[in-house]
């Protein structure tokens, strides 16, 4: 099947973290539901770096609309609860979402880092 609408963030047909989602490309996943998954980062920055993402295809933050705001909930919602779970929410932790080049996004689907275990400075890099 072609995606033929303009999409420059990459149409989710070879977009890495749709495959993800769709479960066609492996992942430790450690949440799913039906509008969030969540695994760990293949390259951990942290002793705990996972990543969640929507499942539908949403190329950055830049992206995102006031009717994103239930997914962006269940999303916060999500990593508040795996931090928890995690063991890392007391200590404190980083959630952060790159977007575009200078932001230092390397896939062009949203996603939001979930980093702990570890105390990070400030500003980022
Ligand atoms: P970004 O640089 O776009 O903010 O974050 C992308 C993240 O995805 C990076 O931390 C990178 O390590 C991670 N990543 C890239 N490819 C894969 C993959 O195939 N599997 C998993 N689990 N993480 C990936
Ligand atoms: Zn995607």
């Amino acid at each position: 099947m072609t995606d033929t609408r303009e999409d420059p963030g990459g149409s989710p047909a070879d977009c890495l973290f749709c495959r993800i989602a769709a479960g066609s490309v492996p992942a430790d996943r450690v949440h799913e539901d039906d509008l969030v998954v969540a695994f760990r980062d293949i390259a951990p920055r942290a002793p705990t770096h996972i990543l969640l993402i929507p499942r539908r295809h949403i190329a950055s933050a830049a992206e995102l609309t006031e009717d994103d705001g239930p997914l962006l909930g269940r999303l916060f919602g999500v990593a508040a609860d795996l931090a928890r779970s995690q063991g890392i929410a007391d200590g404190g932790y980083r959630l952060v979402s790159n977007v575009g080049r200078w932001g230092g996004q390397t896939v062009d689907h949203l996603h939001v880092h979930l980093m702990g275990g570890r105390a990070f400075r400030w500003p980022p890099g």
